[in-house]
């Protein structure tokens, strides 16, 4: 079996232009412009990269953004940064750009942020919301990935879905999200505790490999036919792989996503479908409530 090749890139286009047409429609409506603000500390330069490339996507869905940017904050000077932009009414999204400096004490930083303008979802509030099955937003990366699934028409309802990994902002938000009624999958969370992982993978109908290993997934780990979804970013020597063995796993899945060009775009694409969400509550509409377009909304 040779695997369909997801791509992610040509998805993230499609996503962008639909949240292009329906930011214009919103502004025509409301004479209100989607702005999304980043906020980037210190000199790290792949933090660089992701915030002008997230820039650069509000540029072209035509929403606005601002960018907040110092080589060095103290904690306090920060938290009043991100309580002006909480207070300011042409800010409808805040992305504090992590990691953070050591010495600034991340989790005070992300819960000082509005959950109302919190479009990464990290805030406590909006995690809670999702573990409810009623979030405000969804985090952009595990959004991504079930965007991907559902727009591939991959079939989540009664299957098990296996993910690997069980960080904060992908693998537990993912397992929460998939295993929410609607979705209905039946989900399975490892670690790096977990005894006989391979014999576990190899259940999956659906495997997301969210760990941050270069090529850890191999075809052994992954039953024939199943649809396997490669989160990882990881920099080698060969340039940027993820966490699945590409060639070897293509060739027992019925479905992957390659690295780069896979969940990466989508992951930026669903920020920017979060801002407008944002705009949209702020000024007091339902998400989408207004669009015409099939597909636009999930
Ligand atoms: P973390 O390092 O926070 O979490 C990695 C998880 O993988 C942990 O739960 C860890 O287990 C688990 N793990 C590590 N080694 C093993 C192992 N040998 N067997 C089983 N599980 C293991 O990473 P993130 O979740 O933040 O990111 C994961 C990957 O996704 C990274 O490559 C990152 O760059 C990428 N990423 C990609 C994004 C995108 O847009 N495409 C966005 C965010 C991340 P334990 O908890 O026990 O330590």
């Amino acid at each position: 079996m040779t695997a369909v090749r997801l791509d992610g890139k040509a998805l993230a286009e499609q996503i962008q232009r639909e949240v292009a047409a329906e930011a214009g429609a919103f502004r025509a409506r409301t004479g209100v412009t989607p702005c999304l603000a980043a906020v980037l500390i210190g000199d790290d330069p792949a933090s660089e990269v992701y915030v002008r490339n997230k820039r650069r996507d509000c540029e072209r869905a035509r929403l606005a953004s601002q960018l907040h940017r110092y080589a060095t904050i103290s904690e306090a000077e920060l938290l009043t940064l991100v309580t002006r932009l909480n207070a300011d009414p042409g800010v409808h999204g805040i992305l504090v750009q992590l990691p953070l400096p050591s010495g600034i004490h991340t989790q005070r930083v992300l819960e000082a942020v509005d959950p109302r303008k919190d479009v990464d979802a990290f805030h406590p509030e909006n995690v809670g919301r999702i573990v409810q099955g009623q979030p405000r937003f969804l985090p952009c990366t595990p959004y991504g990935v079930l965007e991907l699934l559902k727009r591939n028409e991959v079939a989540l309802a009664g299957a098990h879905a296996v993910v690997i990994g069980r960080s904060d902002i992908v693998g537990k938000p993912l397992a929460n999200m998939l295993v929410q009624r609607g979705v209905d999958a039946t989900v399975t969370v490892c670690h790096s505790r977990t005894r006989n992982l391979a014999e576990i993978t190899r259940q999956a109908d659906v495997l997301i490999a969210a760990i941050g290993q270069a090529r850890f997934v191999t075809g052994v780990m992954v039953r024939p036919g199943a649809v396997v979804i490669d989160v990882g970013i990881n920099r080698t020597e060969d340039g940027l792989v993820g966490d699945v063995d590409y060639e070897g796993v293509s060739a027992v899945a019925s479905m992957i996503t390659p690295v780069p060009g896979g969940v990466g775009p989508l992951t930026r694409a669903m920020l920017l479908k979060n801002t407008l969400s944002a705009a949209e509550m702020l000024v007091g509409e339902e998400p989408g409530a207004r669009s015409q377009e099939p597909g636009v909304r999930s």
